[in-house]
C-alpha cells in the first residue's frame, strides 16, 4: 500500500478518470441535451483526450508540473463551463504541490482542498445549485475527513468517489441556479446534473487508478 502519491501513482489516477469518462461519454451528453446543449460527453472526451496528451508530453518528473501541464490543456478545451472549471482544478492542485514530489494522504488532501478553492474562485456555485459543485465538495470533505481519521491514500479516493456518486446522484432532485439548466427552471429536477456526474466519474477513475499500484 503506497503511503505517499508519486508520479506514478497520479498518471494511473488521471488515466483512470480519462477511462471512466470515455466509457460514459454517451450517458454524460444525454444528461446534457435534456437541460444544456447536449456537449457535455464530446467537450469531457476532448478535455480527457488534452489531459492524456500532457501526461504523454510532460517532460518535466514530479507531480507539481505534471498536474499544470494538465491542468493547462484543460482550460484550452473550448466548449463552454467545463474546460475552464476542471482545468482550474488541475493547476490549482498543482500550485499546492510546491516542493512536494510524494504528497502524504494529508498533502494530497491539501491539494484536492486547494483545487476545490481555485473553483470556488471561478464560480459562485454552492452545493445545492445543481453543478460539478455538488460532487466535488462533498468528495474534497470525504477525502479529508477519511485522511484525518487515518485512512492510507486508496481507501481515502474510495470514500472520497463514493461521496461524489452520492452528491451527484442527489442533483437528480434539485433545480439548475447556474449554467445553461437554469434556463428551463423546475424541468431541469429529476434528470442528474452532467457536470456532477463527471466530477463523480472521474473519482471513481482517481480510485481505480490509485488502486491498481496498491
Ligand atoms: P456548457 O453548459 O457550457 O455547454 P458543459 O455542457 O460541458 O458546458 O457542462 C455543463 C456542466 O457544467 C453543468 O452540468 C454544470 O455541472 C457545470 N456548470 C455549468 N456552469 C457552471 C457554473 N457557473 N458553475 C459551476 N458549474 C457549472
Ligand atoms: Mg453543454
Amino acid at each position: 500500500m503506497p503511503e505517499t502519491i508519486d508520479c506514478n501513482t497520479m498518471t494511473r489516477m488521471l488515466r483512470g478518470a480519462a477511462a471512466e469518462i470515455r466509457e460514459q461519454h454517451e450517458m454524460l451528453s444525454r444528461l446534457d441535451s435534456v437541460g444544456g446543449d447536449g456537449d457535455h460527453g464530446t467537450t469531457m472526451l476532448r478535455a480527457m483526450a488534452n489531459l492524456e496528451k500532457a501526461i504523454d508530453a510532460s517532460a518535466a518528473p514530479g507531480l507539481k508540473p505534471l498536474l499544470y501541464d494538465v491542468g493547462w490543456a484543460i482550460l484550452g478545451v473550448d466548449g463552454g463551463a467545463t474546460g475552464p472549471l476542471l482545468g482550474t482544478l488541475f493547476m490549482s492542485m498543482s500550485e499546492a504541490l510546491e516542493g512536494k514530489d510524494a504528497p502524504n494522504p494529508a498533502e494530497m488532501a491539501a491539494a484536492f482542498e486547494a483545487g476545490l478553492a481555485g473553483v470556488q474562485a471561478q464560480t459562485k456555485a454552492q452545493v445545492g445549485d445543481k453543478t460539478m459543485i455538488d460532487a466535488l465538495v462533498p468528495a474534497v470533505a470525504a477525502l479529508r475527513t477519511s485522511v484525518n481519521g487515518g485512512s492510507d491514500i486508496v481507501d481515502a479516493l474510495r470514500r472520497a468517489a463514493e461521496a461524489a456518486e452520492q452528491g451527484a446522484a442527489a442533483t437528480r432532485e434539485l433545480q439548475a441556479r447556474f449554467g445553461r439548466a437554469r434556463n428551463i427552471k423546475e424541468k431541469s429536477i429529476g434528470t442528474q446534473d452532467p457536470g456532477a456526474t463527471s466530477v463523480s466519474l472521474m473519482f471513481k477513475g482517481f480510485w481505480k487508478g490509485a488502486e491498481t499500484h496498491a
